[in-house]
């Protein structure tokens, strides 16, 4: 079914889960036996990634369409339309239709790492991320329910065509996506909550007072690929989040992941506060990893109510043994 429906007929909070496509048969396997044993924590729906360019396309609609056919769990396939044919965004289109898959993440993509991103050269009638979003609605009718992507702290493009790289800067195309028809929006990863509820202020101000907009969250794993995902990400860690690892810690994946959650649990219940609620959903980048997930969900004090207002043993057993 659609994420719009799910959303607006379930009160919050609930969370969302974002999974990649392993490259192997046995990885696949297992992948998706996680993925059944994380609906124990109810996540209102699933996504899938994509590689840019389509260089994951058939392994993304495998494993978008088991996860359809299998969990009971509407699915989300991320579809990018730059350097890529007509001919491809269609097929993945026809492919996910036919498998019930009713949600896109609509994206542009990045160009291949290394190489430069020549806009001039472009000729693909997809250079951003609304011409996919006019190109589903406009050939799919509402075959599918629209998602597009957002930066709480500004896409990263903005210093490299000379304007500072900020919200503020990618607003108006935001709300172009969004006027053609995107039917909700996950931002990018961020560890500052502050920047995180500036942004839903003035989403909510400029763009929609009522679209779903699910902040985008990133279990902190090892010290070391929290930095790199914050950079790559372009996301900035303050201060006090870093101080919360002291030097003895950095180089123990367990205790940094133990710290990680608690900082997760915060943001979550922050956010969920501040917002009086109207921030309900949460969309956690699982980097195909269960347990940091399950833990943030039983220490937060909201999400944790999915568990108390369920009142589903078999539910509660479940993410026990996971977190
Ligand atoms: P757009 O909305 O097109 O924006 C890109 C840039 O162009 C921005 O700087 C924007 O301000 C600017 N812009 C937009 N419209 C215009 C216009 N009309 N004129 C001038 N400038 C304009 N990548 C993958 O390859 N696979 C994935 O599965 C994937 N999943 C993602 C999921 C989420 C939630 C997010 C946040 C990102 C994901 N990405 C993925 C990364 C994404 O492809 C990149 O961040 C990409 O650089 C931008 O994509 P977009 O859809 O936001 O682009």
């Amino acid at each position: 079914s659609s994420i719009r429906e799910r959303y607006d007929s379930t009160t919050g909070p609930f969370i969302s889960l974002e999974f990649f496509p392993p490259k192997t048969h046995p990885g696949k396997q297992n992948l998706l036996a996680r993925m059944g044993r994380m609906t124990a924590l109810n996540p209102l729906f699933l996504t899938v990634t994509w590689g840019a360019g389509g260089t994951t396309a058939g392994k993304t609609l495998e494993l978008a369409t088991l996860a359809q056919r299998e969990l009971n769990i509407p699915v989300c396939m991320h579809l990018t339309c730059t350097n890529t044919d007509r001919q491809v965004i269609d097929e993945a289109l026809r492919a996910a239709r036919n498998a019930d898959i009713r949600n896109i993440l609509a994206l542009r993509g990045d160009p291949p790492v290394g190489e430069e991103w020549d806009q001039a050269s472009l000729t693909s009638e997809f250079q951003h991320a609304v011409d996919l979003v006019r190109y589903i609605k406009k050939e799919y009718a509402d075959d599918f329910c629209i998602g597009v992507a957002a930066y709480p702290e500004g896409h990263c493009e903005g210093e490299a065509d000379g304007t500072a790289h900020s919200a503020l800067r990618d607003l108006p195309f935001l709300k172009e996506k969004v006027d053609a028809g995107a039917d909700f929006v996950i931002t990018q990863l961020f560890y500052d909550v502050d920047k995180f509820l500036e942004f839903e202020e003035l989403f909510r101000r400029e763009v929609s007072s009522t679209l779903p907009l699910f902040p985008g969250l990133m279990p902190i794993n090892s010290f070391l690929l929290f930095n790199r995902a914050s950079k790559l990400s372009h996301a900035t860690i303050p201060q006090h989040v870093l101080d919360r690892f002291p030097a003895e810690s950095r180089g123990d994946d367990n205790e940094v992941r133990n710290i990680g959650v608690d900082i997760l649990k915060e943001m979550v219940d922050e956010i969920y506060e501040r917002t009086n609620g109207r921030v309900k959903g949460f969309h956690f980048y699982t980097l195909n990893l269960e347990k940091a997930v399950a833990q943030v969900v039983t220490r937060s004090q909201y999400l944790s109510r999915i568990l108390d207002e369920e009142k589903d043993e078999e539910l509660v057993d479940g993410i026990e043994e996971i977190a």
